[in-house]
Protein backbone atom coordinates (compact mmCIF):
# COMPACT_ATOMS: atom_id res chain seq x y z
CA UNK A 1 0.00 0.00 0.00
CA UNK A 2 1.45 2.98 -1.41
CA UNK A 3 0.46 6.47 0.52
CA UNK A 4 1.44 9.52 -0.50
CA UNK A 5 0.48 12.68 1.55
CA UNK A 6 -1.69 15.25 -0.33
CA UNK A 7 0.36 18.67 -0.64
CA UNK A 8 -2.52 20.37 0.71
CA UNK A 9 -1.95 18.67 4.03
CA UNK A 10 1.40 20.46 4.52
CA UNK A 11 -0.13 24.01 3.02
CA UNK A 12 -2.42 23.68 5.88
CA UNK A 13 -0.08 22.35 8.44
CA UNK A 14 1.89 25.89 7.56
CA UNK A 15 -1.41 27.80 7.39
CA UNK A 16 -2.62 26.56 10.66
CA UNK A 17 0.92 27.41 12.21
CA UNK A 18 0.83 30.68 11.14
CA UNK A 19 -2.25 31.29 13.01
CA UNK A 20 -0.71 30.26 16.22
CA UNK A 21 0.96 32.99 17.66
CA UNK A 22 3.44 33.00 20.31
CA UNK A 23 3.74 36.07 22.46
CA UNK A 24 6.68 36.70 25.57
CA UNK A 25 5.81 38.76 28.63
CA UNK A 26 7.49 41.66 27.21
CA UNK A 27 4.87 42.28 24.17
CA UNK A 28 7.09 40.40 21.73
CA UNK A 29 4.97 38.17 19.38
CA UNK A 30 5.73 35.91 16.56
CA UNK A 31 4.07 32.90 14.54
CA UNK A 32 4.58 29.14 15.89
CA UNK A 33 5.86 28.49 12.33
CA UNK A 34 9.00 31.44 13.17
CA UNK A 35 9.38 29.04 16.54
CA UNK A 36 10.10 25.31 14.12
CA UNK A 37 6.62 24.75 12.35
CA UNK A 38 5.38 22.97 14.95
CA UNK A 39 1.41 22.08 14.36
CA UNK A 40 -0.55 22.68 17.59
CA UNK A 41 -3.70 21.38 18.69
CA UNK A 42 -3.94 22.01 21.68
CA UNK A 43 -7.26 24.33 23.01
CA UNK A 44 -6.91 27.24 25.30
CA UNK A 45 -3.61 28.75 25.99
CA UNK A 46 -0.69 26.74 26.24
CA UNK A 47 2.28 28.16 27.13
CA UNK A 48 5.84 27.68 26.06
CA UNK A 49 9.31 28.15 28.07
CA UNK A 50 11.24 29.69 25.70
CA UNK A 51 14.37 32.39 25.15
CA UNK A 52 12.57 35.33 23.61
CA UNK A 53 14.62 36.71 20.73
CA UNK A 54 13.72 40.05 21.11
CA UNK A 55 13.75 40.64 25.51
CA UNK A 56 16.87 37.59 25.49
CA UNK A 57 14.61 36.83 28.74
CA UNK A 58 13.84 32.84 29.04
CA UNK A 59 10.25 32.84 29.94
CA UNK A 60 6.86 31.50 30.02
CA UNK A 61 5.05 32.75 26.80
CA UNK A 62 1.51 32.01 25.65
CA UNK A 63 0.55 30.50 22.70
CA UNK A 64 -3.02 31.25 21.46
CA UNK A 65 -4.50 31.06 18.18
CA UNK A 66 -4.81 34.21 16.10
CA UNK A 67 -7.55 35.22 13.87
CA UNK A 68 -6.48 35.15 10.30
CA UNK A 69 -5.75 38.36 9.58
CA UNK A 70 -4.55 40.06 6.48
CA UNK A 71 -1.11 41.85 6.63
ZN1 LIG B 1 10.53 38.91 25.25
Amino acid sequence: MLAILPRQWGEDMMAESLQWRVRCSCGYEYTVWDAGGIRWKAKGTPKLYRKCTHCGQTTWQTIYRAENKTA
